[in-house]
């Protein structure tokens, strides 16, 4: 089954606002939530306006969807958060709806570990045809020894006998304007709400440690600079079983001597010379694909352009392949042997009597339009 477009299930333009996709989110969930919709498909209508609205309602996410659409290799598609038939985000939308705001953060609640971003080089052909890789990120993981309690293995951790776990302390202060109540963050236990009498020896009791995390990447081909893949998972590691963060790999892509990259086609300039602009020439061109041949025809101009079909890079979301432009630039010979100038000398006086095509080309009237006018 085709997943539908993220901005047409909320209902609303390419370019909506935060606050006009949060409106269109607001009015469909509540249209669609199984408490009040009792018809059969209501739940996975709801399913969908939710999904749309993670993914659009969050930055990062909605870019790497506009380039992206449902296919990133990397991510799996965007299906997976919240997948299942759990409903488990409904909180939230009750917090939304009735106001919930103000909740108390409880420490030992989980928390989704930190996304994490990472800049990646590519050269010029890496990013149009794609690749495999493995790189090695440094994050925090979870420690192996502890399994991220920070204790050491076969010993309790209590809960803090100071804030009776809720990692925050009140503190009664009297003012001349009456009683204040200032809520503070637990210093004893750090605002964990957890004591750790013998703390882990390799992490200290931090409960987590630095590492070097080797992870997969694929590459689409046809990739372009500035262009985010995100591998869902693989930033930081949650807190007290949160899901982890993401992982942002930005893509820069180093110069090419020869080829410029625009979008899915790829530009490049063919020096020729002025006896094959004239007379006309089958030249071969380098394309990302290999060698083509192009013919030129006689009398071609300096900034002429031919389109090599196909030879560009392959579209990253799969919409078919781009094409190389070549301009063409005549370069005028800088060293001549006498016979050669001889010949060109020859050459010219055959020209000088003829009204040559040249002559009457717009550019040489226009030339010589200005000659007049400064007379
Ligand atoms: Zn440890
Ligand atoms: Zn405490």
């Amino acid at each position: 089954m085709s997943k539908r477009d993220y901005y047409e299930v909320l209902g609303i333009e390419k370019s909506a606002s935060k606050e006009e996709i949060k409106k269109a989110y607001r009015k469909l969930a509540r249209k669609y939530h199984p408490d009040v919709n009792k018809e059969a498909d209501a739940a996975d209508k709801f399913k969908e306006v939710k999904e749309a609205y993670e993914v659009l309602s969050d930055e990062g996410k909605r870019t790497q969807y506009d380039q992206f659409g449902h296919a990133n290799p990397n991510a799996g598609g965007f299906g997976g958060f919240g997948g299942g038939e759990d409903f488990g985000g409904f909180g939230d939308i009750f917090d939304m709806f009735f106001g919930g705001g103000g909740r108390r953060r409880d420490p030992n609640a989980p928390q989704a570990g930190a996304d994490l971003q990472y800049s990646m080089v590519l050269d010029f052909e890496e990013a149009i045809f794609g690749k495999e890789t493995d790189i090695k990120i440094p994050r925090e993981e979870n420690c192996d020894t502890c399994h991220g309690s920070g204790a050491k293995p076969g010993t309790d951790v209590d809960t803090c006998s100071h804030c009776h776990g809720s990692g925050q302390l009140n503190q009664e202060q009297n003012t001349p304007f009456g009683k204040v109540v200032n809520r503070r963050v637990c210093h004893y236990c750090g605002g964990k709400g957890k004591m750790i009498k013998d703390k882990c020896n390799t992490c200290g009791g931090a409960g987590k440690v630095k590492k070097n995390k080797k992870i997969h990447l694929t590459i689409p081909a046809g990739i372009d600079e500035g262009q985010q893949i995100r591998v869902a998972g693989k930033g930081e590691p949650g807190v007290n079983g949160g899901p982890s963060g993401d992982l942002f790999v930005v893509i820069q892509i180093r110069d090419h001597d020869f080829f410029e990259r625009d979008g899915d086609n790829i530009h490049c300039e063919l020096p020729i010379n002025f006896t094959q602009a004239a007379l006309g020439d089958e030249v071969e061109v380098p394309t990302v694909h290999g060698k083509v041949k192009l013919k030129v025809p006689a009398g071609t101009q300096t900034g002429k352009m031919f389109r090599l079909k196909g030879k560009g890079a392959p579209n990253v979301r799969g919409r078919g392949q781009g094409d190389q432009l070549i301009r063409v630039r005549i370069v005028t010979p800088t060293s001549l042997s006498d016979r050669q100038k001889d010949l060109l000398r020859e050459f010219n006086e055959l020209r000088g009597n003829e009204a040559t095509d040249e002559q009457d080309s717009s550019l040489f009237k226009r030339f010589k339009k200005a000659f007049r006018n400064n007379d």
